[in-house]
C-alpha cells in the first residue's frame, strides 16, 4: 500500500503532513529569510524551557549523539572529570563518548530497571571531590524509565557540580523549567518529542557557563561556544544549516505550541501510553519496568515466552500491517520496544494493539506471555 506505516520508534517518528510540506522549499543559508526561520526557532525553543534569561541554545547538525559529544566537548574541560550514573544503554554511549575525546569518565552503574537515585549521585561526589561534571540521561530510552532530573539536579547545585542531561527523549513531553531545575546544558533534538524530522540537535546552555567554554573543544565541528559565538555575530550557522530539518521543526514547534505545549503533548502520549499498555496486557505481554518507574514515551516489553516467537517474524507481520515496531535494547533479557510518541494518538495505538493481536494469530502463538 502506498502508504507510510506508523513509527512506534524512538524517532525517527511519525509527522503530520504539516510538517512534511514545510520541507518542500529550498533555502539559501545565508538568506535573511532562512536566519530568521533560525532566530524564530531558537527563541521559541528556550520558551519550552522558560530559559530565555538564563540560557542560550546552540543548535547543531547531525543526529542528537552529535549535540551530546558537543556538549560535552565545549563543556568539560580537558582535564574534567564526569561522572555518568549508568542504567541502560545512552548512559553507556555517554561515558564512551566522554572517554573517547579524554576527558575522564566514572561510571556509576545502577540496575537497569530502576531510576538513578539522587542520594546515591550525592554519595559518589562526596566520595570523589576531583568529578566536575554529572551526565544524567533523563528518560533512558534504552529501558524506557524516567530518572530524577529535578533531584540530581539540586545535589549538583549542592555540591558545585557541572550537570549536563540528555533530555533527547523527554524534551517537550516532561516538564523542564530552567527557573527551578539548574542545569548547566541539556540536550534535545529535531526528530522526537517536538516531532520534527531527524538531523539536527540543539542544545540549551547557561550564559554564565559558556562565557568560560572558550577553547575546550578539541573539535572544531563540535564546538558550541564557537558555533553560538558565530550564529550571534552573523545570525548563521557556521558550516552548511539542514535547511529543510530546521523548516520542519519550526513548523512543528508552531504546532506543538498550538496543541498546548508541553502539558497538551505530555498528555497525549499519556493517552498513547494507556491505551499500548492496557491493550498488550489484554495480550498478555508483560512490560518490563514497573509502572512507578516508566517514562510514557517509550515501553520495553518482554519477548513472549512460546517457542513460535521470533522478533524479526514478529516484526515483518507488525510491518505488513503497517506498524514499525522497534527491537529490544537488553542484554540480558529478549525484549522488544514499542514507541509512544510522535504525530499519533490512541487510535492509532489501539489500531496497533489490534495488528499485533492478528500477529500473534498468525504466528500461532496464544499469549504475549513472556517465560519464565
Ligand atoms: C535518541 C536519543 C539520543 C540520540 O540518538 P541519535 O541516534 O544520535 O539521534 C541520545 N540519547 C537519548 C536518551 C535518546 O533517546
Amino acid at each position: 500500500m502506498d502508504r507510510d506505516a506508523i513509527l512506534l520508534t524512538p524517532g525517527p517518528l511519525t509527522t503530520t503532513l504539516r510538517t512534511k510540506l514545510a520541507m518542500l522549499k529550498d533555502w539559501g543559508s545565508w538568506d535573511a529569510d532562512f536566519n530568521a526561520v533560525t532566530a524564530g526557532l531558537r527563541e521559541r525553543l528556550l520558551d519550552i524551557v522558560h530559559g530565555r534569561e538564563t540560557h542560550v541554545v546552540v543548535p547543531l547538525q547531525g543526529s542528537g549523539t552529535f549535540s551530546v559529544e558537543a556538549a560535552v566537548a565545549t563543556l568539560v574541560p580537558r582535564t574534567g572529570h564526569v561522572l555518568v550514573p549508568d542504567n541502560g544503554a545512552y548512559c553507556k554511549r555517554a561515558a564512551r563518548l566522554t572517554q573517547m575525546m579524554d576527558r575522564k569518565a566514572t561510571v556509576m552503574p545502577v540496575a537497569e530497571d530502576a531510576p538513578i537515585s539522587a542520594a546515591a549521585v550525592e554519595a559518589q561526589l562526596k566520595a570523589d571531590p576531583s568529578i566536575t561534571h554529572v551526565i544524567l540521561i533523563h528518560c533512558e530510552t534504552g529501558t524506557g524509565v524516567e530518572n530524577p532530573l529535578a533531584e540530581v539536579a539540586a545535589v549538583c547545585e549542592r555540591h558545585g557540580k557541572g550537570l549536563i542531561v540528555d533530555a533527547m527523549s523527554s524534551f517537550a513531553a516532561l516538564p523542564i523549567d530552567a527557573r527551578t531545575v539548574r542545569f548547566d546544558a541539556l540536550v534535545a533534538a529535531s526528530g522526537k518529542c517536538l516531532e520534527g524530522v531527524p538531523g539536527m540537535g540543539f542544545v540549551f546552555i547557561r550564559k554564565a557557563v559558556l562565557e568560560t567554554c572558550a577553547g575546550n573543544s578539541q573539535s572544531l565541528a563540535m564546538d558550541l561556544h564557537d558555533q553560538c559565538v558565530y550564529m550571534g555575530k552573523t545570525g548563521q550557522w557556521r558550516f552548511t544549516p539542514p535547511t529543510h530539518v530546521v523548516a520542519a521543526l519550526s513548523e512543528a514547534v508552531a504546532q506543538f505550541v498550538e496543541e498546548g505545549g508541553q502539558p497538551a503533548r505530555l498528555a497525549r502520549y499519556m493517552s498513547n501510553y494507556r491505551t499500548l499498555v492496557d491493550g498488550m496486557a489484554r495480550l498478555g505481554f508483560r512490560p518490563f519496568l514497573r509502572p512507578e518507574v516508566q517514562a510514557p514515551i517509550i515501553v520495553t516489553f518482554h519477548a513472549p515466552g512460546h517457542p513460535a516467537y521470533d522478533f524479526r517474524k514478529f516484526y515483518a507481520a507488525a510491518k505488513a500491517r503497517g506498524f514499525i515496531l522497534y527491537p529490544g535494547k537488553l542484554t540480558q533479557v529478549e525484549t522488544f520496544r514499542v514507541g509512544c510518541i510522535g504525530a499519533i494518538g490512541a487510535n492509532e495505538m489501539r489500531q496497533a494493539v489490534e495488528a499485533v493481536a492478528d500477529v500473534l494469530r498468525e504466528m500461532g502463538i496464544p499469549s504475549g506471555a513472556p517465560g519464565v
